[in-house]
């Protein structure tokens, strides 16, 4: 099982160094400030690992981190629950593929949050199909994983600290490991 997190943790080393779409940190640097918060706010493991692996689809995406400013929706969260869920259950898989959505949904619900999200986030959210239609709002909520989705959502959008000191890629080895299918 080893293995696994091996290949992950390769992906992070291979492609984490690239700048995240348009902000002043790296993909990496960024997923790992939104698990430290994940860990700050005492998630369950499957989240904090959701929230380290989040973004896991920009690191095996082929199309470059500036596709949103090119008007490319890469579709990042699909793309990571496809490589992940071989890996891990759903409580971890489902928040990473729901935290676009989850975005959408929060614009949708909160006046405020819009003005929380960063330029380069705005201008993905359009690309993605702007804020939820009521329907699609009820369809999100009784879909499941949506609280933990969002939580994702609200560490995503606070992720991007230049500054930030976090706990290095390999203190979460062993959970991830505890978290693989067997
Ligand atoms: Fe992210």
């Amino acid at each position: 099982m080893t293995e696994v997190v091996d290949t992950i943790f390769a992906a992070f080393h291979e492609a984490g160094g690239e700048l995240y779409i348009g902000e002043p940190v790296t993909v990496a640097e960024h997923m790992l400030q939104c698990a430290a918060l994940a860990r700050r706010d005492e998630a369950p493991p499957e989240l904090v690992a959701a929230a380290l692996l989040h973004d896991y689809g920009h690191l095996v995406a082929t199309e470059g981190e500036d596709a949103a400013e090119r008007g490319i929706d890469t579709r990042h969260e699909e793309l990571a629950h496809a490589y992940l869920e071989r890996w891990f259950p759903p409580a971890v898989t489902e928040p990473i593929r729901l935290h676009v959505a989850a975005k959408r949904y929060l614009v949708a619900v909160d006046p405020s949050y819009l003005d929380s999200l960063s330029p380069a986030s705005q201008l993905s959210l359009e690309l993605q199909g702007g804020p939820m239609s009521p329907t699609e709002r009820e369809d999100f909520e009784q879909g499941g994983h949506a609280l933990a989705a969002c939580r994702l959502r609200r560490w995503d959008d606070t992720g991007k600290d230049p500054a930030a000191a976090v706990p290095p890629l390999e203190s979460y080895r062993d959970l991830l490991e505890s978290l693989l299918r067997r």
